[in-house]
């Protein structure tokens, strides 16, 4: 791939590339531009030339080149889906999953384009008010490796709608989809320097778009630590800051919940992409008396996963996408393993056989027994790894469940309508699900509490964080 700056496809202006391997195979998927900071000082320069005639544009204007290029992802969405499995691990179907998610997100923002924006007041001994939503200017986006294009999507859809100017940072080991989603956008008619597209590592390009000073926003999703320093780097400049961060998601399974919707919640929730999902379950807790029989059918149900390339039929869970991420994941499980916390009663090691040799492998796991002060229940557990620890009651559940430093999703599993009312009260996250796991749609805003994050996305109020308020106060003269 090349990068996007100015409307055109160029290489890195130090001409040099990195490559892009395939998680299950360790073949090379392709190569992308290895830019630095003067690449984005480029791209800022295209940006600010390019935002008095985009934010001019009516609203819909904008928004209708997204609907055009939704359309176009949709009809494309099996060989993107392939770019994505090819690059990122995932299964295909998962893969299209995700592309339609980005197509489904800039639908979103495009029947958001035609509400109305701004507010009028009559104001007797001061006139009419008028409160103005006036785009911020350029915008920065960095993107992890996870879930590249639904993520991008959450950042894209919103910024460009609103009217400003975006430069986009997706990750070392996923940028290819990015480029060829942002190919499509262009394609629909976005305009030289309204979105840019810069390739490299988070420590040049990542750091330029946190610091540069006209770069007025920086919507950022990945890791806790990356986050700091991203804020780091972007407050001398005082930057709006969006920050989605790492999670633990518990998981509370009542005694009276529907096990086997449960038991499917937590196969989806955790093993999907691999477990390396920001809100995936990450920790489950289940009441003392259903524990046995739940354990025993979640067992059954995780045996029936398939792990293997994401591109071969049939295969229900790809590796991981880096080779970083899978030693985590070794360690932690070793650990528990060597501290006796818990029991390994399905997995915990890499699957063995000539086919998973070049790849990141590990198989679905499951701990059972695991102690509350366990390492596997403090540390976000990204991959397919499940610590499990019975409680006795709700308030025991509520103490665990709350009892992190992490506060992003949470869910309940019960049909006590008394339950859901306290455990959706209590429950520290910024989304909670009941009776289900994972799931986010566009339309409502998501985002994280304590260590999970700052600010939230989706939904119609993204629009007002890539705005500012401007007040008018008219009195007839
Ligand atoms: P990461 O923090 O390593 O990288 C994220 C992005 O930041 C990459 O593009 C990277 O190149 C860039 N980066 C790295 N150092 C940087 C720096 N100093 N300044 C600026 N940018 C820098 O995260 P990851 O490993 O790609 O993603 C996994 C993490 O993301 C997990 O913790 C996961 O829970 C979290 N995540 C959160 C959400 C959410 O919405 N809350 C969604 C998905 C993933």
């Amino acid at each position: 791939m090349k990068v996007l700056i100015n409307g055109e496809w160029c290489d890195s202006l130090s001409g040099k590339t990195f490559a892009v391997h395939n998680p299950a195979t360790g073949g090379l998927v392709g190569e992308a531009p290895l830019c630095g900071e003067d690449d984005v000082r480029s791209a800022v320069e295209s940006a600010d030339e390019a935002f008095g005639d985009w934010a001019a544009r009516s609203p819909r204007d904008r928004g209708k080149i997204l609907f055009f290029a939704a359309e176009e992802v949709r009809r494309r969405n099996t060989d993107l889906g392939a770019l994505l499995t090819a690059e990122q691990g995932k299964p295909i179907r998962e893969a299209i999953d995700e592309i339609n998610g980005f197509a489904n997100i800039l639908e979103f923002y495009h029947a958001l384009s035609a509400g109305g924006w701004g507010e009028y007041q009559d104001l007797p001994g001061y006139g009419h008010a008028i409160v103005r939503r006036e785009p911020l200017g350029i915008c920065g986006a960095i993107i992890p490796w996870n879930m590249p294009a639904l993520i991008m999507g959450w950042k894209i859809g919103p910024a460009l709608v609103a009217g400003n100017t975006l430069i986009v940072k997706p990750a070392r080991t996923a940028p290819l989809t990015c480029g060829k989603l942002a190919e499509i956008l262009a394609g629909a008619g976005i305009p030289p320097g309204v979105l840019s597209v810069v390739t490299g590592p988070g420590e040049t390009v990542g750091r330029e778009i946190a610091r540069n000073p006209a770069i007025k926003k920086v919507s950022f999703t990945g890791e806790g630590s990356t986050g700091r320093e991203v804020a780091l780097d972007a407050a001398p400049a005082l930057k709006r800051l969006t920050l989605e961060l790492g999670g633990s998601d518990p998981m509370i399974v009542c005694d009276d919940a529907d096990i086997g919707m449960a038991v499917d919640g937590v196969i989806k929730g955790r093993f999907y992409n691999c477990g390396q999902t920001c809100t995936a379950v990450k920790r489950l807790y289940l009441y003392e008396s259903i524990a046995d029989e739940f354990v025993r059918r979640l067992v059954a149900r995780a045996g029936e996963i398939v792990v293997g390339n994401g591109m071969d039929r049939g295969v229900s869970m790809g590796p991981m996408n880096n080779r970083q991420g899978l030693d985590r994941l070794t360690r932690q499980v070793d650990a528990a393993r060597e501290r006796d916390e818990g029991e390994i009663i399905m997995g915990g090691k890499a699957p063995e056989g000539d086919m998973y040799e070049q790849g990141f492998f590990f198989l679905p796991t499951l701990i059972a027994g695991v102690p509350h002060d366990s390492a596997l229940f403090s540390e976000e557990i990204f991959g397919p790894a499940l610590p499990i620890a019975t409680v006795r009651d709700l308030d025991e559940a509520l103490e665990r469940a709350n009892d992190s430093r992490y506060g992003l999703g949470a869910s309940v599993w019960t049909r006590n309508a008394d339950v859901i009312t306290r455990a959706t009260g209590e429950l520290e996250a910024g989304i909670v699900w009941v009776n289900q796991h994972l799931r986010i749609p566009p339309d409502v805003p998501f985002g994280g509490t304590k260590g999970s994050g700052i600010g939230r996305e989706n939904g119609s109020r993204a629009l007002d964080d890539y705005t500012e308020e401007k007040t008018i106060l008219i009195r007839p003269g």
